[in-house]
């Protein structure tokens, strides 16, 4: 360890983390680490705010506290997101804070195989001599991390940094991957930046929302409850194969056949076309590829998409129609988008729509991306993985100097060139490249797509470093080492929501044992690591959120103009953009595009477009039924870390995992209601709960992705642009569970 990593300093840290004390004032740190830079003024006793830590909605949390320790919570009213509402997830908030499985000590794994409780000291001695061996041995990109859109962004950039500035690292990811690649890069195609438009005041002011592949009552409660309170008496159109929550509560449904949503999209713009409904203005002023768009969506013909897509010619008309003569149109995408081997497209065909009927830039419209994960917004801009810190470029020149003069670092430590996704990063496990592995925040081992394959992979790492707040994670069980973390409510920072709001985080509550702030884990490594110095810069979070502030100059996200932590909680939360200068009244909601200018040099969005990709399994005799998987329940959260751990969220779901099934389907394979089935695909199996139920159409089955088991069955292909796993398409069967064989 460097010499400014005193042990009286990870004292202090581990002093901080146990007494939970607030203010600089009553914590004395004693070696200048940076402990007392809480800049949160909180009194023993008192309610404070903070943002939630599930999902992007980003709701504001009222945090009642005794004795300087939270005690309960309730849904603040002040705030613009969610008005006083919080779904099952935002009340329990605090409950998995106890769990008596959280991580408490660093455990190493011994010679005989077995994880043990050893000190910080061990365990960065560990961290650093196996880590820096492999590289030694095998290059500096033998290690990578993946990361996480869990974390504050301050904490994401100090990794993102710490990894590729002072460890060398090439390739880091985040699981943000998963859900919202796709979107990042639909985007900076079509837009010149990443650069979800809307707020949430949209949900309000549309006379027509078009959901496609969202389902808002189960995955984003509380932007549902705001569609709710839209007083324009709205058409809301829902694209989805199963007839959700959502698409239940919706004026038009359009179940089409999985993976056909491109074609009807196409066919869609074709009838808007056609029909004499395009923003001529609009589109002369703002947009390019108008004529090249028009006569590749002459191809989708309103008969053959009917046919492909499985819904009515009737049917797609009235959408477009509707679409057409809706005077202010938002549309709305998620994971039913994202996840697809062609979600690009798919996510710019909708952007098409909003563009060439020129509903963008206006209250009530946008082409609409709703973020999966609390900071996962914070991860497209500061993870400094695929991007450069700030939405830069790796590969720009310019970008690299500006990033090293703000964090005051040499130019040639910065890579010229962004990481490898996800996949990749696997793959390079598979093939021997990459040797060791650090994971933060994120449960691989479960959510991975074809997990059987992905635990595997793992499995041959010569180190894996997880660092979470459980040691019980399908992933911490594989790790080599274990760094327990502190979690959502035990640290501090900022998230940044799908509307570009920047919240608070605050630290509320003592961290258990030994387990430290990410924040903290990443500094005590970068003084072991011996860069301690290069990265000095990061001294606190909130001396983070000001070089985040300078790195977004000039950039389209420029938050310059916000002050500090105090004002984003004074404001109860900032969009992005904010420059130096500008100022915006306190709840303020913007959208970008008010004056058509887009991000690219000419200030025009582009139409982008293609021919649609053949499927990467097909059903067969063998394997006939089509699996989809989504959420389950809005007390469910991803693979239930967290929301497992909370006896009120248990309540509400199913434990067990279930499949739905059509009752034609369930008559053709013998099922009953609550029988257990076998799903099974090429790759693995899993046991389910029987769910008749006309939600799913006949050929098709559901599977929430909650339970460890669905991703047993999921099919690893991936959008060729964004990377990102295609989870909600491949082929299974279905029998009845033999009870003594199965
Ligand atoms: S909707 Fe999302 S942000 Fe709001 S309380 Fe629920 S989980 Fe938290």
């Amino acid at each position: 360890m460097s010499s400014k990593l005193k042990p009286q300093q990870v004292v202090a840290d581990l002093l901080f983390q146990r007494t939970g004390k607030l203010t600089r004032e009553l914590v004395r740190d004693p070696g200048g680490f940076g402990l007392g830079q809480v800049p949160v003024r909180l009194k023993p006793d008192s309610t404070t705010t903070a943002v939630c830590g599930f999902c992007s909605t980003g709701c504001g949390l009222e945090v009642h506290l005794k004795d300087g320790q939270a005690v309960n919570l309730s849904p603040a009213r002040d705030y613009s997101v969610n008005k006083g509402a919080a779904c099952p997830k935002g009340w329990e908030a605090l409950t998995p804070l106890f769990a008596k499985d959280r991580a408490v000590k660093p455990l190493l794994r011994n010679e005989r195989g077995v994880l043990e409780e050893v000190g910080w000291q061990t365990a960065l001695e560990a961290f650093c001599s196996r880590f820096k061996a492999i590289q030694q041995r095998h290059g500096a990109a033998s290690v990578a991390f993946l990361s996480t859109g869990q974390i504050p962004t301050e904490e994401m950039a100090l990794l993102g940094s710490l990894a590729k500035f002072g460890m060398g690292m090439l390739h880091g990811d985040g699981n943000t991957r998963q859900c919202m690649a796709t979107s990042v890069v639909a985007y900076k195609q079509a837009f010149g930046f990443d650069a979800p438009p809307y707020c949430y005041e949209d949900f309000e002011e549309s006379d027509v929302l078009v959901f496609v592949g969202a389902n808002p009552c189960i995955a984003h409660p509380i932007m549902w409850e705001r569609v709710c309170k839209n007083p324009h008496t709205p058409q809301i159109i829902v694209i989805d194969p199963r007839k959700t929550e959502t698409a239940m509560a919706a004026t038009q449904h359009l179940p089409l056949r999985p993976k056909s949503d491109l074609r009807l999209l196409y066919c869609i713009a074709g009838l808007l076309i056609e029909s004499g409904y395009v923003d001529r203005e609009f589109v002369a002023q703002h947009v390019t590829g108008f004529d090249e768009f028009a006569a590749h969506v002459r191809g989708f013909t309103l008969a053959d998409v009917a046919m492909d897509s499985g819904v009515s010619s009737e049917s797609i008309e009235l959408v477009a129609d509707t679409i057409g003569r809706g005077k202010r149109v938002s549309f709305w995408w998620t994971m039913g988008v994202n996840q697809s081997h062609e979600g690009v497209r798919v996510a710019q065909a909708i952007i098409n729509l909003a563009l060439i009927t020129g509903n963008i830039g206006r209250p009530g419209t946008g082409a609409n991306s709703i973020t999966g994960q609390c900071n996962a917004m914070g991860s497209r801009l500061f993870s400094n993985t695929t991007n450069l810190l700030g939405g830069h470029d790796f590969a720009n020149a310019e970008h690299r100097a500006k990033v090293a003069s703000v964090l005051d670092i040499d130019v040639e430590t910065i890579p010229e060139q962004g990481s490898l996704a996800y996949d990749q990063i696997l793959e390079g496990v598979l093939a021997g490249k990459i040797k060791g592995l650090w994971i933060i925040a994120t449960n691989t081992a479960h959510s991975w797509i074809n997990q059987s394959d992905a635990q595997e992979i793992l499995k041959r790492l010569d180190f894996l470093v997880v660092q979470d707040m459980y040691t019980t994670t399908e992933t911490a069980r594989l790790a080599h080492l274990v760094l327990p973390a502190a979690g959502w409510g035990e640290k501090e920072g900022t998230f940044i929501n799908s509307e570009r709001r920047i919240g608070l985080l605050k630290k509320v509550s003592r961290a258990p044992g030994e387990a430290l702030a990410d924040f903290y884990i990443f500094k005590l490594i970068a003084d072991a690591w011996g860069v301690g110095d290069l990265l000095r810069v990061f001294e606190s979070p909130e001396h983070t959120f000001q070089l985040m502030k300078r790195l977004s100059r000039g950039q389209p996200c420029d938050i310059t103009g916000i002050r500090d932590y105090a004002m984003l909680d004074d404001r109860r939360g900032i969009q992005w953009p904010l420059p130096e200068g500008q100022d915006v009244e306190a709840q303020a909601e913007r959208r970008l595009f008010e004056d058509g200018r887009f991000f690219h040099a000419d200030g025009r969005a582009r139409l982008l477009f293609e021919a649609p990709r053949p499927l990467p399994e097909n059903t067969d005799e063998r394997y006939p039924l089509i699996l989809l998987s989504g959420r389950g329940s809005s007390s469910q959260w991803h693979t239930q870390t967290r929301t497992a751990k909370s006896p009120v969220l248990k309540k509400l779901y199913s434990e067990e995992a279930y499949v739905e099934v059509n009752p034609e389907d369930a008559r053709r394979h013998g099922l009953s209601p609550s029988d257990h089935a076998i799903v099974e695909s090429r790759r693995g199996k899993l046991r389910a709960r029987v769910h008749v139920t006309h939600v799913v159409q006949p050929g098709q089955v559901f599977v929430p992705m909650h339970y460890a088991e669905a991703n047993q069955l999921t099919f690893a292909a991936f959008d060729p642009y964004s990377r990102q796993p295609s989870y909600k398409y491949c082929a299974v069967q279905i029998r009845k569970a033999d009870p003594f064989a199965e």
